[in-house]
């Protein structure tokens, strides 16, 4: 499985050309450790055209949009990718009505997803990480003091870095989430 790694909008048109592509690297984020049947919990099953899977035994279908971000987005995934990658990466905030006329969909459609995205970002801060973690963001190569959490209002830089801190309080483990990291992370976030 090939993780999204692009850190601009170049490198994010030339991989994600259709609604069939955000389809394919969605299904394969979903699925990455192993399909599990959600009605009989069996394993196997068939990948159809569209990257949803059709149990083998029961021949439950699920989409690669059902559970995440996506389900039943109005304007489609490629314009739902896009507004996803726009909201890790810029350092500004980013309006409903801006995004709007962007990508040529509803204001009050762009706003709800919007704000899905929103809230999936403050809760990717629940990194696989066990004991003390100490998360910051960088602000042009500094930290910034005193802001716990990510605010998609501020004009915060949004690179990310997590300490995972012994209980002595030593360096464990350190993590760099990087802007194409982040956007991977609300991608495969379930909802
Ligand atoms: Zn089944």
């Amino acid at each position: 499985m090939e993780i999204f790694k692009g850190q601009n909008l170049i490198e994010f048109t030339e991989r994600f050309k259709t609604g069939q592509d955000c389809r394919e690297y969605l299904s394969k984020i979903k699925w990455s450790e192993q399909y599990v049947c959600r009605k009989c919990k069996h394993t196997k099953s068939q990948i159809r055209k569209d990257f949803a899977r059709t149990c083998n035994i029961c021949s439950d279908a699920e989409s690669a949009t059902a559970n995440t971000l996506f389900h039943k987005v109005k304007f489609g995934l490629k314009k739902a990718f896009f507004i996803c990658f726009e909201m890790a990466t810029t350092t500004k905030s980013l309006s409903a009505s801006q995004t709007a006329v962007c990508f040529g969909v509803q204001e009050k459609t762009a706003r709800m997803f919007m704000q899905k995205v929103s809230e999936t970002m403050k809760s990717s801060e629940d990194f696989p990480m066990k004991g003390i973690v100490n998360v910051d963001e960088y602000v042009g190569g500094g930290y910034q003091e005193g802001k716990p959490g990510r605010s998609y209002s501020s004009s915060k830089k949004k690179a990310v870095c997590a300490l995972e801190l012994t209980d002595k309080g030593k360096v464990k483990r350190f993590l760099h989430l990087s802007n194409s990291r982040l956007f991977s992370e609300i991608i495969a976030k379930n909802v």
